[in-house]
């Protein structure tokens, strides 16, 4: 299965992606965790895009498009995989639909996470990551067995930069303003999964599985 998770920041496409990693094998694509770890190890590359990271907006489309076409291409992605946080402007989306032209894919679904500003402004603030495996936490309703430490591997939870309220909200701004056009795109053809995310990972979880069930994905 193909899929892209389309929602803004904090809407839990990474809990969900944290299922279908486990259930369905996929390969999980975050654009975001990628650039992360490129500002990490200080490459160039990170420098130049650390400070767009930093303030919540967008990496520009050239510095984007060929880090994931190249993932892509990874071997892992052979039994499907997951967009999470790509395409987030319709040219990176329109960028993507010719890719898949060019290869001989196509999607299978697109899902749209439904939610509230301020519930994500309260979730996203409160929400820790872990440092090395990425899963998600968060203090005041997920927290973890022992304080800042990942039950899954031991790694030390972090607070990101960007999940501070001032870059929340610019980040919820560009969503808004940059994303959110992209539903339209894909619900004109035909790949538009609504998901309300208000209700919390699990019900979301069950909704996503049960539409892709009920394809035979
Ligand atoms: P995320 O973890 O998906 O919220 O992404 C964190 C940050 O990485 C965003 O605020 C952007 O600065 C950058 N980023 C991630 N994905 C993209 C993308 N597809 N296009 C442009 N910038 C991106």
């Amino acid at each position: 299965m193909r899929c892209i998770l389309v929602g803004p920041p904090g809407c839990g496409k990474g809990t969900l992606s944290g299922s279908l990693i486990k259930e369905l094998g996929l390969a999980h694509i975050s654009t975001g965790d990628i650039f992360r770890a490129h500002r990490a190890s200080q490459s160039e590359f990170g420098k130049r895009i650390a400070m767009y990271l930093d303030k919540g907006s967008l990496v520009p489309d050239e510095l984007v498009l060929d880090i994931v076409f190249d993932r892509l291409e990874q071997p892992d992605c052979e039994k499907g995989f997951i967009l999470d946080g790509f395409p987030r402007t319709l040219a990176q989306a329109e960028a993507l639909q010719s890719y898949f032209e060019k290869t001989g894919k196509a999607l299978d679904v697109v899902a749209n996470f439904n939610i509230t500003d301020d519930v994500l402004v309260q979730r996203i603030i409160t929400r820790r990551i872990c440092s090395k495996c990425n899963a998600v936490y968060n203090v005041s309703y997920h927290a973890p067995k022992q304080e800042n430490i990942c039950d899954e591997c031991g790694g030390e939870l972090i607070h990101r930069r960007d999940d501070h309220e001032d870059v929340v909200r610019e980040r919820l701004k560009v969503y808004h303003a940059s994303t959110e056009p992209l539903i339209d795109y894909y619900r004109k053809k035909n790949l538009l999964l609504d998901l309300n995310a208000d209700q919390g990972s699990e019900q979301v979880k069950a909704d996503f599985f049960s539409y892709i069930r009920g394809k035979n994905f």
